[in-house]
């Protein structure tokens, strides 16, 4: 009850101090105003999601990455990475989003999500996963945002038909810091290396649910794609058949090495 009145109270505040306005042009009465929104466009090729240069369909990795791996005795466990927008298209949204805690700003980000995984045809996916926040970001944030994004996602991307997520069977086991603070690709790995798991608290049923199933990794940004790969490959292990992921943008290292 007392967090009701407190997140009411939070909500007044907000709405006193920064009344809802369009943050492209300052218009009143929404975040992203419907004429704005239109001006965010769709990226119009998508790449191979590790080396972010070869044009690929679908986000698929390419030919020559994928024999990397290969070589490494390794396989790349992400079928497809749609990114939505770039990055500059989005990111004061992104910001307010995260770090402003205007969790409604939410829906606007997943409109353009949805539109992207419509122009990308990909197999429908039978369950939806959010990547997950160690519980210590949770409750400093107050949502996930991949979450609120799954959310609206599930209910939107197929007319009169939801999609399940499961948020709760992939977890973040360690606090680690920002990935925003860490420039380095290695080390970028080495921080999200063995940090999500499998929630052993989630019933069995739930597992035995991801048996050949095609999966839809939500995530609000990637950088090297780190996170991603490595929630993929938990997932097809546990038995999934496809891992599909879909971000809005993909945030630039200058720095990446391969
Ligand atoms: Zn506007
Ligand atoms: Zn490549």
């Amino acid at each position: 009850m007392i967090i009701y009145y407190f997140k009411k109270l939070h909500n007044f505040i907000l709405d006193t101090l920064f009344p809802i306005h369009c943050l492209y042009c300052q218009k009143y009465g929404a975040w992203v105003c419907s004429e704005c929104a239109k001006k965010i466009s769709l990226l119009s090729v998508q790449v191979c999601p590790y080396c972010e240069k070869t044009i690929s369909p679908n986000g698929r990795i390419c030919p020559l990455c994928k024999n990397k791996f290969l070589e490494k005795n390794e396989s790349w466990p992400l079928d497809a990475l749609v990114v939505s927008t770039k990055y500059e298209n989005v990111s004061r949204l992104v910001h307010c989003f995260k770090y402003n805690f205007i969790q409604n700003l939410g829906e606007s980000l997943a409109k353009i999500i949805c539109q992207a995984l419509i122009s990308h045809n990909l197999t429908l996916p039978d369950y939806i996963i959010p990547i997950p926040l160690h519980s210590r970001r949770l409750r400093w944030r107050g949502f996930n945002q991949s979450e609120v994004l799954a959310q609206y996602i599930s209910q939107n991307l197929t007319p009169g038909f939801s999609i399940a997520i499961l948020s709760k069977l992939l977890i973040r086991k360690k606090y680690t810091p920002a990935q925003m603070k860490i420039k380095n690709y290695q080390e970028r790995q080495k921080n999200v290396r063995d940090i999500f798991g499998l929630n052993c608290n989630v019933e069995t049923q739930n597992f035995a649910s991801l048996h050949n199933k095609t999966i839809l990794l939500i995530d609000d940004v990637a950088t090297t794609g780190a996170t991603l790969f490595e929630c993929a490959k938990i997932l097809k292990s546990a038995g999934a058949k496809k891992v599909f992921a879909v971000v809005i943008a993909r945030q630039e290292i200058r720095k990446k090495l391969l």
